[in-house]
């Protein structure tokens, strides 16, 4: 229910009381910076976008917008890839971004306590002064907050072997959707009863306000070899992918990126490769340095087997630094290739991955686009980049299907509509996809529990009925 303004004025000014003047906005033009994330095809306008700074504002804040009936949205540093911080249902923006200290880091216990706006990278930069770091590490980490982190149960360039958000996750401060403050989790993964951490970790901003989190610190490796592989197809390089896990060697990451994101990526950060190369691996190993050169030796002979035209390994920490640079900031270089893309983010069991860009391929032949993909080979996590321009909507159109295609193919070989980039306002209806009805209920009854009134975070990863 859309309040009066009257009414609209007094809230503003009721919050401003709360968080202080200067930080509730209200303005359109300063509400623009808030109709979007990542996923720039959605867009939803919030009434209000409001900035507490601590725990007790954001249960404040809480309690008032919950007296007035407005729904509101947590926010983090809105790099999300599937409109989770959006308000379709308008309503209120709550914003972490003020919440980005780091409170604690204990290299003896292993751990670190953050606010949840905390940016993932500045907590890695501390980690590292004692030899740690955050291991989850997505390409967006130099911007995106530990709060988003654990809403979308992020991954990165190393989950292959370091895993996901969540096992990372000891705990959280949380303020719930009626303004309750609990924390969930606690000092070990060893606590009793629910596992309520676990539930809440990927919940999409949709079971209440991360307000601090108690995360786990990995010591950082002893050594690193990184490896770049060219190869003469995209399917060879696939092929290598399987064989190198087959051959029982785990490598921290397994990234590849296939012909068409080459064109953009040699461009960009001007690499220099042979016009021959159509798909390349970047490999990298980490451990105890004495093991190292004999797992370098098996990788190289298991590419050059699949047909790799070359397999150069890194110099030295600059040059390794200078390739995940590129591989990090990848995804902006297919600027080049169009005026627009849109990432999806599925997943196959990584032998199908061959078969599954093959199928893609013609996915885009059919609908008439360019796809170009580059994504977590190691994981099976494929990331299809649609190259198109936003203001035909025939290709607008044609994005949608071939989305909706490459979805469908990855559930019918075994896999996900998502890897981790979460369900949001995107991909709620395709829900019923890879869910019966009696599993999305179990779901309904779980987000009741949390919330309620359904003011929290709305219109987001369930279905609707009609769906
Ligand atoms: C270029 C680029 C590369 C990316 N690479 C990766 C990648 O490699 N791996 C990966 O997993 N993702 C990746 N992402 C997606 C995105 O960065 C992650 O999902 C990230 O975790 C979002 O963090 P954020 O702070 O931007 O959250 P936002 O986008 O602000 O919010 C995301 C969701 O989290 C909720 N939320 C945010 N903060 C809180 C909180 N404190 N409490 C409760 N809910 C909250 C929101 O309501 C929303 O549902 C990438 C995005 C971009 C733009």
């Amino acid at each position: 229910m859309a309040l009066q303004r009257g009414q609209l004025e007094r809230l503003i000014e009721q919050l401003e009381k709360i968080v202080g003047k200067g930080w509730v906005r209200y303005l359109d033009e300063d509400l623009l910076a808030y109709e979007s994330d990542g996923l720039t095809f959605e867009r939803a306008k919030p009434d209000l976008a409001i900035f507490p700074d601590g725990t007790e504002q954001v249960v404040e804040v809480v309690k008032l917008l919950n007296s007035v009936g407005m729904p509101f949205t947590p926010r983090g540093m809105g790099t999300g890839l599937s409109g989770g911080c959006l308000t379709p249902h308008g309503g209120a923006v709550i914003s972490l971004v003020r919440m980005n200290r780091i409170l604690d880091i204990d290299p003896y216990g292993r751990r670190a306590l953050v606010e949840a706006g905390a940016i993932n990278k500045r907590l890695s930069n501390a980690a590292s002064k004692f030899g740690y770091t955050f291991a989850p590490d997505p390409s967006s980490e130099s911007v995106c907050t530990i709060g988003g982190n654990v809403a979308e149960n992020a991954a990165g360039l190393h989950t292959i072997k370091y895993g996901v958000t969540s096992n990372h996750v000891l705990a959280a401060e949380v303020v719930m959707p009626d303004g309750d403050v609990v924390w969930l989790g606690g000092d070990t993964r060893c606590e009793p009863g629910y596992d309520l951490i676990g539930l809440f970790v990927g919940n999409e901003g949709t079971f209440g306000i991360a307000t601090k989190v108690l995360v786990k610190l990995t010591k950082l490796p002893q050594a690193y070899r990184t490896l770049l592989a060219q190869f003469r197809s995209p399917s060879d390089a696939a092929k290598a992918v399987s064989e190198i896990i087959a051959s029982g060697i785990l490598p921290a990451a397994l990234e590849m990126i296939d012909h068409v994101a080459l064109e953009a990526v040699v461009a960009a950060f001007k690499l220099e490769l042979p016009s021959e190369t159509k798909s390349i691996l970047v490999v990298e190993l980490d451990g105890f340095d004495v093991a190292l050169d004999r797992q370098v030796d098996s990788v190289r002979s298991i590419c050059i087997a699949n047909g790799a035209i070359d397999v150069r390994a890194a110099k030295d920490e600059l040059e390794r630094e200078e390739l995940w640079f590129a591989r990090k900031k990848a995804f902006g270089s297919l600027g080049r290739l169009a005026p627009s893309y849109c990432t999806q983010d599925v997943v196959v069991p990584r032998s199908k991955i061959p078969e599954a860009l093959e199928r893609i391929y013609e996915i885009a032949r059919r609908n008439g686009i360019r796809i170009a993909n580059m994504f977590h080979a190691g994981d099976g996590n494929l990331h299809p980049c649609m190259l198109f321009d936003e203001r035909s909507s025939e290709q607008v159109e044609a994005v949608m299907r071939a989305s909706y295609e490459i979805m469908q193919m990855c559930i019918e070989m075994g896999g996900s509509i998502t890897g981790e980039h979460g369900i949001g306002v995107e991909k709620r209806r395709f829900m019923n996809l890879m869910f019966s009805r009696d599993e999305i209920d179990v779901m309904r009854k779980v987000k009741l529990a949390f919330d309620q009134t359904g003011l929290c975070n709305p219109g987001k990863v369930l279905p609707n009925d009609g769906d």
